[in-house]
């Protein structure tokens, strides 16, 4: 087979027909059709060839061709079996890519980042199943896994959320999570018209640059404080967290703010991850 073809629409509908595949919305399943697009996500990823890749989603192998011919190995995890032999047609040509099959979020990532990508470390690549990217992304930033990056397409506005910093509108707590894991930047957005079948919404490529040392904190106590800090938007920090249910006396989390200088008047969207960091490490530890 021609090398880079796969994004052809053309290409994309013969593979189709022949293997009488049939989309399912349900496994989100929005194929690239753009050249364009998927060379950019590669680019972006900053992909080269002593690179290990973990790809989650392979389709029919678009983005897993283009990360073959520029990565050292390609591990692509899979859940529709009904695509393991079209991947395994598409990708004969590459010796550098293995498919798994599995549910990302219930196979053992570790493992597979041990065993089939052990040499350096990964970078994770994927245009995601947009029913699954909160709980995916979750997952890989949680289980400090060996992950130097993660370049994912997915939903515009969640992308938006995850970079925006405090003093926006879109900054909550998905913000806060993101930015305690990683540098994130947008690196592209994509219209409708670049997968087969087209979306409703709009995407963005994000990068989520791993960071080498996290803050010194207890992360579970942590997320716990930006939980309830943005559980009543509207709310004075102050107000939110008293009433949350945490069971702390008013009075005492006042104190509290006011000795790192933290106004009790602050509305969550406007405290950094510094300041959520130094309210959870002067509050004791919470009970729910
Ligand atoms: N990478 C291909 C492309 O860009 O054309 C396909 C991307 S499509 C948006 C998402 C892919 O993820 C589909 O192939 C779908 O079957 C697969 N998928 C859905 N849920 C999954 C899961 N939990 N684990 C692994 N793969 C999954």
């Amino acid at each position: 087979m021609e090398n880079n073809r796969l994004y052809s629409p053309k290409y994309v509908k013969e593979i189709i027909d022949r293997y009488g595949f049939k989309f399912s919305k349900s496994l989100g399943q929005n194929f690239l059709i753009d050249g364009n697009i998927v060379r950019k996500i590669v680019q972006g990823a900053n992909i080269t060839k002593e690179d290990y890749v973990l790809e989650i989603g392979p389709g029919i192998g678009t983005l897993t061709e283009e990360l073959a011919l520029n990565a050292k190995k390609v591990v692509s995890v899979e859940l529709d079996q009904s695509l393991l032999p079209v991947l395994e047609d598409t990708l004969e040509p590459y010796d550098n890519v293995e498919i798994v099959h599995g549910d990302i979020l219930k196979i053992d990532v570790r493992k597979i980042i041990d065993e089939k990508l052990a040499g350096g470390p990964v970078k994770v690549v994927a245009n995601l199943p947009y029913y699954v990217t909160t709980p995916i992304l979750g997952m890989l930033l949680e289980e400090s896994l060996n992950i130097d990056s993660i370049t994912v397409m997915i939903q515009k506005e969640v992308a938006d959320r995850m970079v925006a910093t405090h003093g926006s509108k879109t900054y909550g707590s998905l913000s806060v999570f993101v930015n305690f894991y990683s540098r994130p930047e947008i690196i592209l957005k994509a219209p409708k018209t670049v997968f087969m079948p087209q979306p409703k919404i709009d995407s963005s490529v994000i990068k989520l640059n791993i960071k080498d040392e996290l803050p010194d904190v207890d992360s579970e106590q942590l997320f716990k404080v930006v939980k309830a800090a943005f559980s009543k938007r509207r709310k004075t920090v102050l107000n939110a967290l008293s009433s949350y249910g945490f069971d702390l006396d008013k009075e005492f989390i006042k104190k509290s703010l006011e000795e790192i200088e933290i106004s009790p008047e602050t509305r969550a969207e406007n405290l950094s991850l510094e300041d959520f960091i130094n309210i959870s490490k002067i509050l004791p530890s919470l009970n729910i």
